[in-house]
Parts: C-alpha cells; structure tokens; sequence
C-alpha cells in the first residue's frame, strides 16, 4: 500500500507541480483546496501528467467539521500545507483575511492532525521571513522579520510550529522556506495562473512577451547590485517540487524533528537578466521602462543551500534559461 499524503492548495502552483512528483514517488495525493485561486481543470492536468487521478476535497482548511471528516475518512501519514493566500499589497490591505486563512486556517489543520494523531507536517515557509538581509547567501540562521502581514503570517506559523514542537517532541515538522519560485512543468500543461495584474516579475514578463501587455516596469535601477536592478533567487518550480519530496521522504525516515530549510538554487539573477533571458525563450524583446522602487522591496536575496543539501540531499539543478522556456511553453497554452 502507498502512503497517503494530504495536500492543503494541491491545485495552486507549487501544490500541483508538488502533486506530480508525489505521484511519481509512488505517494498517494488527496487534494484539500478551496479553488479561490485555482480551476479545478488542474486536476485533469495533473492526472493526465501522471496518469493518475488525485483524490479531491473541495473545502476549506478553516473548516474544523470538515477537516475532522477527512481526516477520519482517510489514513494519512503526512500534511503538505500550501494552501493560503500569498500577495503582499493585498495582505495590506485586507490583513484580518490574511490572518484567519494563514493562521487561522493552519492552526485549524494542526488541531486536526493533533486529533487524527497525523504528526508530519511539510509548510510552505518564505525567503520573506529574512526581511532585508545581513549576509548574502543567506543561512537558515538568519534573524528573521517582516515588513508588511502576509510575511507576519509565515513568521507566526513558523513560531506556531515551534511552540508545538517544543510541547510535543513526536511531530516531524519541515518548515521550507522558498526563494522565487518560477517556471512551470515541462508538459506546458500545469504552471502559475495569477488572476488580473501580476504582482511577480516573471508571470508579467510572460504577459508582455504573449503580447496581453504592453511593458514590464522595472521597479529600480539604483539598487546596490551590478546593473542596479534587484537580484532574486529565481528556483524552477519542479525543482522546488523536488524539494518538497526530499523533505518529506526526510521527515519519514528519520527521528522526530523541527526541520528549517532553504529552498532556492543559490544564485541571484537582476530583473534585467530575468528579461533578457525570457526575450531568447519567447524570441521576441520583451519591453520594459524603469519606475520607481516598489516600496518594501530589498536589492538582493540568494539562498545559501548547502543544509537542504547535506540534510535533504536535494539541491535545485535547472537554470533559468529552463525556467524561462517552460514558463514561455505555459504561457503559449494560456493565451491560446
Ligand atoms: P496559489 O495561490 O497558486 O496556491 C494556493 C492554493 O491554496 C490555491 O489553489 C487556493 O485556492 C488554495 N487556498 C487558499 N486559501 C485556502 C483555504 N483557506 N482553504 C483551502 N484552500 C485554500 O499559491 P502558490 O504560489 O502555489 O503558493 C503556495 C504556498 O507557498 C502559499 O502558502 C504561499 O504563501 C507559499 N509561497 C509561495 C511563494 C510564491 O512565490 N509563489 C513564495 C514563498 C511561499
Ligand atoms: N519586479 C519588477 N517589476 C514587476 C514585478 C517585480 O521590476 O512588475 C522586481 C521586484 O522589484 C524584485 C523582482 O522583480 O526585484 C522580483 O519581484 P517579485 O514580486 O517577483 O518577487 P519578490 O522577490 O518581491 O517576492
């Protein structure tokens, strides 16, 4: 019998892609997701990559009632948690929300882990938690802070998981902590589907390319980087679906554990690298104008990987001209 994993937002980005390489693993998968933003049309996807269908749940993970269903209706052995909400300029605008779907909803789940007795917990932490850092790469051990609610919601939960861990030395607990995730599956068949406006570069730089927007804005050119636009940790997304597998096959093979871990390939690329890179896989310029600095945002951010690989033997192998050309095959099918 294959074990079964739940996994919370299966049909967003990083679930689906993680989903695929599950199933490839050999793992079961039942979705748990709300379909805010996500189609349930990803599950067709998904099983046509894989050949198999996922089991799914559409509901919330703030609905304890429901939760204590499934969790009776299914034997798990572990939780991947990505469902939630992730954009920052909302997250200020509306931070209740942020906090009862990202706090709220995890505590939700962890009460009915706790009583269903299902103690590996695999979350979707963020590079954001490091706020603007002191050292580049940046380690695990970093001082962590945020800036604005939704990365206050990662750094709760992850404090969430540690209180826990410290009552309750039995779970095995990874807390990843992802770079920019970018990309999509080869197949051209599963990647990122943000409604309206872009907020990430790449998704806008795709836009443009496919012709459904004009120009990229540049937000900065007077950073302290070598061409003084921002560096970022760009990470292929099924490399960072990877790295969820080589997580959880840690957690299930080793002792009880509060695990932290860098996900990102650590290599920073500038926002004008990421266009002129995007510009040779659409083979097309994608046009761009420099504006002002986004407020909020810091020059540079690259993951130090060497815990993900001495722990997880696990490190992220494509670059970005593979990001850019699987993000380009998506974006063909989308705007098609
Ligand atoms: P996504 O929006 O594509 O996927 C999240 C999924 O969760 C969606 O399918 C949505 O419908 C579902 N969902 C949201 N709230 C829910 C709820 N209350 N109950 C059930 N389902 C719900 O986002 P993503 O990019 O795949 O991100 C997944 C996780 O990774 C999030 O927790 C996000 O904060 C974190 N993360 C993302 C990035 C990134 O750049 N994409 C970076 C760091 C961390
Ligand atoms: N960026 C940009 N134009 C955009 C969106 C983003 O110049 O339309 C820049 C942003 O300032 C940062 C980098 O691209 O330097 C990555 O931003 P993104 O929002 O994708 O991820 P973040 O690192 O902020 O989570």
């Amino acid at each position: 019998m294959s074990q079964k994993i739940l996994v919370t937002g299966g049909t967003g980005f990083i679930g689906s892609h993680t989903c695929v390489e599950l199933q490839a693993a050999g793992y079961q998968v039942v979705i748990l997701d709300s379909l805010y933003n996500s189609q349930k049309s990803v599950l067709d996807a998904i099983a046509s990559i894989s050949g198999q269908r996922s089991e799914f749940i559409q509901g919330d993970i703030r609905d304890a009632a429901l939760l204590q269903q499934v969790f009776k209706q299914y034997q798990f052995q572990a939780v991947m948690h990505f469902a939630g909400l992730k954009a920052v300029g909302e997250s200020v605008a509306q931070p209740l929300n942020y906090y009862d779907n990202n706090v709220a909803g995890t505590v939700t789940l962890l009460q009915a882990m706790q009583v269903a007795d299902v103690r590996t917990f695999i979350f979707s932490s963020s590079a954001t938690v490091y706020g603007d850092p002191q050292t580049l790469p940046i380690p695990e051990d970093h001082p962590c802070s945020a800036t604005n609610p939704y990365g206050h919601t990662k750094l709760v939960v992850e404090e969430i998981l540690a209180n826990l861990y410290a009552s309750e030395t039995n779970w095995r607990i990874a807390r990843l902590r992802y770079f920019n995730p970018v990309g999509a599956h080869p197949s051209g068949l599963i990647g990122e589907a943000p409604q309206g406006t872009p907020n990430n570069l790449m998704p806008y730089v795709a836009q443009v390319a496919s012709g459904q927007r004009q120009q990229v804005s540049v937000f900065g050119n007077d950073y302290d980087t070598p061409d003084g636009t921002g560096v970022r940790d760009y990470i292929h997304v099924m490399d960072l679906a990877q790295g969820h597998v080589a997580a959880l096959r840690y957690c299930l093979a080793n002792e009880p554990e509060l695990l932290t871990v860098n996900l990102g390939t650590g290599r920073g690329y500038s926002v004008l690298e990421m266009i002129e890179a995007f510009s040779r896989s659409s083979g097309k310029p994608v046009a761009y104008q420099i504006a002002p600095r986004r407020p909020g945002d810091i020059a540079s951010c690259w993951a130090d990987t060497r815990l993900a690989e001495t722990k997880l033997n696990w490190r992220a192998d494509k670059d970005i001209q593979e990001m850019c050309d699987d993000a380009w095959r998506w974006e063909g099918r989308q705007s098609n």
